[in-house]
């Protein structure tokens, strides 16, 4: 057997061998050198991949965002234009009015092209149309008809009150493929509209776009727009209902003040013939109490003879109630010549102390039997007033001396003025029996006396009182009393000033 070592090597073989070996361990590590940039390489590649992904990412959520940021501009839009419909529709008081200002324009800004409005008549039992956007009538005729046919859906869908669309449709309502063929539309929404009175119903909007998805948003925008056309209609019934409140109101008012117009007239026409029966029975009166006053002053005379004691008790009794009755139809002749007009009053500016003094002059005898004390306050800057002086002077003798007749022994009467402005309130005040508060106004009325005491031992014939309301009033004032029943009265009135 051959040994290696029994060959013979040359040097140069030698230095093949070594060479080839060097080769070999060279070629080796660089084997191992490029397995080790493979893993690198390797490593590289995954990395990149890496990187790729990460890039896709970015790319793809900056698309989204992008979409986001549209949808939200759009969202911005919408709840613009919502704003303004719902302050359009909000500031209308005429039902008609409401759905004439949901514009087309605005519609399309919130995504819709098409809407109908539908109210169902619970007298007709039938949905009315009330607003029509997008749709020529043939369409509506072919809706409606729908409708009609699905009252129950409908109606049932006003009850739970709900809001549905496309993408959102309630159980057992109508497929959603049904409407959009028969409402020629890809996408749409019923919102229900639910004022407190009347027609409820429901609004429907809707477009052809087929790339539009209703969203929660888009329901929710829809809603808040029929809760305000709901508000709004209901405000509009409201206010129709008071304006035909009003009107009917109105009418009654016109109607009533007619026939009061023809009552005040009737009252007139009999008030005015009461004033010519008095006038005309107190002109008869005057002549045969002259008459029988003449007479029985010349019997008192003794011209027809000696008059026996008893007689002549009996023709002075007559004297006196004669001057009564003459008193008494002078007054009513006074006061029908007053209310007539026939009496003219003789104005002109006068002092109040010159009439107050007079009357407490006039009335002195009686104030001093009573010991009545009577005190005057009439300031300076409220005694001048326009009157006339005969009738004014009457209505102070008239008020004092029932103050007079009506206060016991040591009461107290007074006259007070006080200027405001252009009147003058003129007050006399004493402290006798008062007047019961159911008499307060009837005292002013002819022949009116209280049923009291006091009038049962005083005469009077209850025209005092009217005759100085008529004056008063010829004078352009007023007169009214005060009084707590057995503390006094304070009869005022007022006058103008100069
Ligand atoms: P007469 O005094 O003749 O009865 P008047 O018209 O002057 O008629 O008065 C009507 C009634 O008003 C009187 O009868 C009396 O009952 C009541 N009256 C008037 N003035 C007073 C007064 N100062 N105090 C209480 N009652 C009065």
């Amino acid at each position: 057997m051959l040994n290696i070592l029994d060959i013979p090597f040359t040097p140069l073989d030698v230095a093949g061998i070594l060479t080839i070996i060097f080769l070999g361990i060279a070629l080796f590590l660089k084997i191992q050198r490029i397995k080790q940039l493979r893993l690198e390489v390797d490593k590289l590649n995954k990395s990149l991949e890496g990187m790729d992904e990460q890039s896709k990412l970015i790319i793809r959520t900056d698309m989204e965002l992008n979409k986001i940021q549209e949808e939200l501009d759009k969202k911005i839009t919408s709840l613009y234009t919502l704003q303004e419909l719902t302050r359009a529709i909000s500031t209308t008081l005429e039902e008609p009015q409401i759905f004439k200002r949901i514009e087309v324009e605005r519609l399309k800004e919130i995504g819709f092209e098409k809407a109908l409005i539908f109210l169902y008549s619970e007298k007709d039992s039938r949905f009315n149309l009330y607003l029509n956007i997008g749709y020529v009538s043939e369409d509506v005729g072919i809706v409606k008809a729908f409708i009609e046919a699905n009252g129950s859906q409908f109606l049932n869908l006003i009850k739970i009150q709900k809001t549905i669309s496309s993408t959102s449709a309630v159980e057992g309502f109508i497929a959603k493929e049904t409407i959009n063929s028969l409402f020629t539309v890809s996408a749409f929404i019923f919102s229900v509209l639910l004022p407190k009175d009347g027609d409820k119903g429901f609004l429907f909007v809707g477009t052809e776009n087929k790339d539009t998805l209703i969203t929660e948003g888009d329901e929710e925008l829809v809603t808040i727009l029929t809760n305000q056309l709901g508000q709004s209609l209901e405000n509009a019934r409201l206010f129709e209902k008071t304006w035909n409140v009003q009107q009917e109101l109105e009418k009654k008012v016109e109607e009533r003040t007619r026939e009061l117009a023809l009552v005040i007239e009737g009252i007139k026409k009999i008030s005015k013939r009461k004033t010519d029966f008095v006038s005309s029975v107190s002109h008869e009166l005057r002549t045969p109490l002259t008459s029988i006053k003449g007479y029985a002053a010349i019997l008192l005379a003794g011209k027809l003879g000696e008059v026996p004691l008893g007689v002549r008790e009996r023709l002075e009794k007559i004297n006196r109630h004669s001057d009564e009755l003459v008193h008494m139809v002078n007054d009513m002749l006074d006061i029908s010549r007053i209310e007539s007009g026939r009496e003219v009053m003789k104005i002109e500016p006068y002092d109040l102390k010159i009439i107050s003094a007079r009357a407490a002059d006039l009335l002195s005898a009686q104030l001093k039997d009573k010991q009545i004390e009577l005190s005057i306050d009439i300031p300076v800057n409220a005694s001048e007033v326009l009157i006339d002086v005969n009738q004014i002077e009457r209505v102070f003798i008239n008020i004092v001396g029932n103050a007079i007749k009506f206060t016991p022994v040591a009461g107290k009467i007074f006259i007070r003025a006080v200027s405001i402005g252009a009147w003058i309130q003129v007050d006399i005040a004493d402290t006798g029996s008062g007047i019961p508060e159911e008499a307060r106004e009837a005292i002013f009325e002819e022949f009116y006396r209280v049923d009291s005491l006091i009038n049962q031992q005083v005469k009077g014939t209850g025209l005092g009182l009217a005759l100085v309301k008529n004056i008063i009033e010829a004078h352009g004032g007023k007169i009214w009393v005060k009084s707590k029943l057995g503390a006094g009265a304070t009869f005022s009135f007022t006058l103008p000033v100069k």
